[in-house]
């Protein structure tokens, strides 16, 4: 045994060891890293970019025609930055398109009052203004679905479970602190399988198909429900009213209300009091969406020109804002990011590819369809719900077959938590990138970027390269308002960015991309996820 003095300095020298290995193994252009900073914080166009994605075309659900605007902009603006080779990529099958024109609710009877309220996604219009009364409808288990038969027909019915409304004692913006990134640096073993979990989603994801398939038979004039959480205040998260797919879209005008609004209906109809609305509600369908697209543009590169450093986002979003950090910050900062190092005149030796990816708010679409025909896939799924599907994700499927190009990736970064700066980066469970992380975050210390994990973390289209074996990383951001405010509502605006923090992430990005693009080594590589055996047989319990 060691005495402590020996202990300390052998773990010293250790530590000099390691990180003089790295600093010999991972050269930094502090040159380069300087001119990235100075164009990034001192010439930045990422807000004007901001504005032209989320002012000038706004919300951008997959489907509708503002995604196709949002693709064909977004490909201009970077041929316009200098890159090369800016082009759509197709990828099919998606399913119908979808846009609201309008929407204008009011209370009626006993009073009149407006109503703070937004079509949910892919559920159709009211045909003009129609009046009806409203009638409350609980549905917590199938069961309960019964004693609403034959009482519905010409109702709007108020679909939910009670809301309670309270101020917020947290504050609603938050940053990381210490011991939040110490927490976040701690790695959690998974479960093999998230089965109870999973089982819980698809239970609650089948009730509500079983209701609004009622809902259709019952001939109900429109289903209302409310915005989650308890904060309410005017923010008003609203996702969709059921399938995307052709042939499997609702038939029922549905609604989300604000919780306050939804609260006062709900209080009166307790107390036997009528309740009667005035809907007023133009949506659209458009059925010539099955093919949807990518943006990609490149940087050449030069004596490793056939490798690829890629970087990406997700460009779609939800209706009800205009996706400013569900998913603008994100697009934003990689072109951003992109602009920089074409401003500075970078010579990259491997090719720099940025992809903006649609469909990624329904599962992820437009990142897998791309992996699948460019890097690797998975078989057909034999499930008959998830026909047409993209198949990557799902390792119950089979394994993974490898394409060519795979080879010639070396990594894949993506941004997709928000608008809050970066404080790190995730591993995805690859030890082996643990040195070249920690030197290269090492010149934004004084920006904040100072933790890494292991974890593998989750939710967005690193995760379709991660499928295939590529390095893909998702850096760690502050959650700023993301939960509490943005993530999916009416209030993801362009307001709601922060400068500093997107010309933060746009510099941190730009010097990661041209690190990987400049160094001597492709990035080290993890195994590929082997297939996933058939699930034990589950007992739903009948609910
Ligand atoms: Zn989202």
């Amino acid at each position: 045994m060691l005495k402590r003095f020996a202990a300390r300095v052998l773990l010293l020298s250790l530590a000099l060891a390691l990180s003089s290995a790295a600093q010999q193994e991972e050269k930094i252009d502090y040159d380069m890293i300087t001119k990235i900073r100075y164009e990034g914080f001192r010439n930045s166009k990422v807000m004007e970019i901001a504005s032209g994605l989320m002012d000038g075309i706004g919300p951008r659900l997959t489907g509708s025609p503002n995604m196709k605007r949002a693709n064909d902009w977004t490909r201009e603006k970077l041929a316009e930055f200098g890159l090369a080779n800016a082009h759509l990529e197709a990828w099919s099958p998606f399913g119908r398109g979808w846009s609201n024109e309008y929407v204008n609710v009011r209370m009626v009877t006993p009073d009149v009052a407006p109503l703070l309220v937004y079509a949910k996604a892919w559920t159709p219009g009211t045909n003009g203004a129609v009046r009806a009364e409203v009638m409350r409808v609980i549905v917590r288990t199938p069961q309960d679905i019964a004693k609403y038969q034959g009482k519905l027909a010409g109702k709007i019915v108020l679909v939910g479970d009670d809301a309670e409304v309270k101020p917020s004692v947290e504050p609603l913006s938050e940053r990381y602190d210490d011991k939040s990134l110490a927490a976040l640096g701690q790695y959690q073993v998974p479960a093999e399988r998230n089965d109870p979990r999973f089982r819980e989603f698809m239970q609650r994801f089948r009730l509500q198909r079983e209701l609004n398939k009622f809902l259709e038979g019952e001939k109900v004039v429109a289903s209302i429900d409310h915005s989650r959480g308890a904060i309410g205040g005017g923010t008003v998260f609203v996702q969709q009213g059921g399938s995307y797919k052709t042939g499997q879209t609702s038939t029922v005008p549905q609604l989300t209300m604000a919780v306050e609004h939804w609260d006062r209906i709900a209080r009166l109809l307790a107390q036997k009091i009528p309740v009667e609305l005035e809907l007023n509600v133009k949506n659209n369908f458009y059925d010539d969406a099955t093919t949807q697209y990518d943006t990609l543009a490149e940087i050449p590169g030069t004596d490793k020109k056939d490798e690829l450093v890629m970087l990406g986002a997700h460009l779609d979003s939800w209706h009800a804002g205009t996706g400013a950090t569900d998913n603008g910050a994100g697009t934003v900062v990689m072109m951003e990011a992109v602009r920089i190092l074409k401003a500075l005149g970078v010579q990259p030796r491997r090719t720099i590819r940025i992809g903006l990816w649609s469909g990624e708010e329904e599962g992820l679409l437009g990142s897998q369809w791309y992996v699948m025909h460019h890097f690797g896939e998975r078989p057909e799924s034999k499930d008959p719900e998830r026909k047409g599907d993209p198949t990557l994700l799902r390792r119950e499927n089979g394994p993974v077959t490898l394409k060519s190009e795979q080879k010639k990736v070396s990594v894949y970064f993506n941004v997709d938590n928000g608008t809050g700066k970066i404080r790190g980066i995730y591993l995805q469970e690859n030890a082996a990138v643990q040195l070249i992380f920690e030197s290269w975050m090492k010149p934004f210390a004084d920006l904040g970027m100072n933790t890494l994990s292991m974890r593998n973390t989750g939710g967005t289209d690193h995760l379709s390269f991660d499928a295939v074996g590529i390095p893909g990383f998702q850096f760690i951001q502050d959650p700023v308002e993301y939960e509490t405010r943005t993530h999916h509502s009416n209030m993801d605006v362009y307001d709601r960015l922060q400068p500093d923090d997107l010309k933060q992430m746009a510099v941190i990005v730009a010097s990661f991309v041209y690190q990987a693009a400049m160094r001597d080594q492709m990035f080290p590589r993890k195994p590929i996820e082997k297939e996933l055996p058939p699930a034990p047989p589950a007992n739903d319990g009948g609910n």
